[in-house]
């Protein structure tokens, strides 16, 4: 394994292995940047291919994590941790070895949750480490981040809408791919603007609950990219939008809370020939990760969580996206790479 060769190394402070015979924990914790504070970023747990496929994942996301906690201006570096393994390998040791593990660090990561981790996990991660964050319980708990996300990914269509549309959200016809805790949240939101949707979900349960909530018509998961909607809100998984699925979209607008939506690097210049409002995945999916830094402010004051706090940024996250938006427009470049130049000033000014 060459580590040290790999492009993801790049720009990181520091990458860590765990093992834990006993709980067969193996993790990886990587600490991309902590210029602007403790680097923070969500566990994920996942049965990876390689050693080199879980490493390359931690890398690739601890330095998302340090451009969207930036670009969200919150005290936080980027960092994210990942667990090898089987949901089935899950137990209460394995976690407070992981808990063990965070707490080595000494505060340079703050974990919370992500894909295969649920708040149950990290209360066994606590019991070991003060720098666990993202818990159910407790005055300063911030509970599940999804609504929060869902609000700021509102609000970002909102401002997507008025820039590219010059209304409100009043019948804008939507199509929303994957309603899972944050696409489920932002349907019931967008219904109460007024908004027309269509959701579609590889859970066809998820989907038909949905629909039954709000009027959304449902379709097929593949069928989702060929809907006549104005805005197309990716919800489910990372890479939605490649080469293929951008030409069947007929949205103008691009905004919705995956990470990592587009599927390459060419893929955000494509977006923007195609003459596509995209409203970068890090810059508007931010309010989750808004929230958990509210829970750790909490923790450091010894205070209550505070929803003024997170409303402040999450309007503060909204303002960033406009900036990035309207750069776009006027130096005629893709809102992405302008977001990562904003997120990179904010990182290098610290
Ligand atoms: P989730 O697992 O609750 O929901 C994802 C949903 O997408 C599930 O219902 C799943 O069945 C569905 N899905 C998967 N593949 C699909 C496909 N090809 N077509 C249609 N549906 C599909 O996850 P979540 O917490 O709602 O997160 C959704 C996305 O938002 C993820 O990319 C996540 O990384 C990102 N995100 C979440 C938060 C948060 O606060 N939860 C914050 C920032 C970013």
């Amino acid at each position: 394994m060459s580590v040290f060769e790999s492009a993801a190394f790049e720009g990181h402070e520091g990458v860590h292995a765990f093992f834990d015979a006993a709980s067969g924990l193996k993790c990886f914790i990587a600490i991309h940047s902590t210029a602007r504070g403790p680097a923070a970023g969500g566990c994920r747990m996942w049965a990876y291919d390689s050693e080199q496929a879980a490493l390359d994942d931690a890398m690739r996301l601890s330095r998302a994590m340090s451009y969207k906690n930036a670009v969200a201006d919150i005290p936080f570096g980027g960092g994210k941790a990942v667990i090898m393994g089987e949901a089935a390998a899950k137990s209460a040791a394995l976690f407070e070895a992981f808990g063990r593990a965070v707490e080595s660090l000494g505060g340079q990561y703050w974990a919370a949750e992500d894909v295969g981790l649920t708040p149950a996990d990290l209360a066994h991660a606590r019991t070991a480490s003060r720098f666990i964050a993202g818990l159910d319980a407790g005055p300063a708990a911030s509970g599940d981040p999804s609504p929060v996300t869902a609000e700021g990914i509102r609000r970002g269509i909102a401002l997507c809408v008025r820039r590219a549309l010059g209304r409100d959200l009043a019948e804008v016809t939507i199509a929303i791919q994957g309603v899972g805790h944050v696409g489920a949240s932002l349907a019931d939101k967008l219904t109460a603007d007024g908004a027309v949707l269509t959701v579609s979900d590889v859970n066809p349960a998820a989907a038909e609950a949905v629909a039954a909530r709000t009027g959304a018509k449902v379709v097929a998961p593949e069928a989702i990219f060929d809907v006549d909607a104005q805005v197309f809100a990716p919800c489910a998984l990372g890479g939605a939008v490649t080469a293929q699925t951008l030409n069947r979209l007929k949205a103008t607008i691009i905004a919705g809370g995956a990470n990592n939506q587009l599927a390459g690097p060419d893929v955000g210049a494509a977006v923007y020939e195609r003459g596509v409002l995209y409203a970068p995945d890090f810059v508007i999916n931010g309010g989750g990760i808004i929230n958990i830094a509210a829970e750790v402010r909490a923790l450091d004051r010894g205070e209550a969580y505070d929803p003024a706090w997170v409303e402040a940024k999450v309007a503060r996250m909204i303002e960033t996206l406009d900036e990035v938006l309207a750069r776009s427009q006027a130096e005629r470049r893709p809102a992405d790479d302008i977001a990562i130049e904003i997120a990179k000033a904010r990182i290098a000014a610290a």
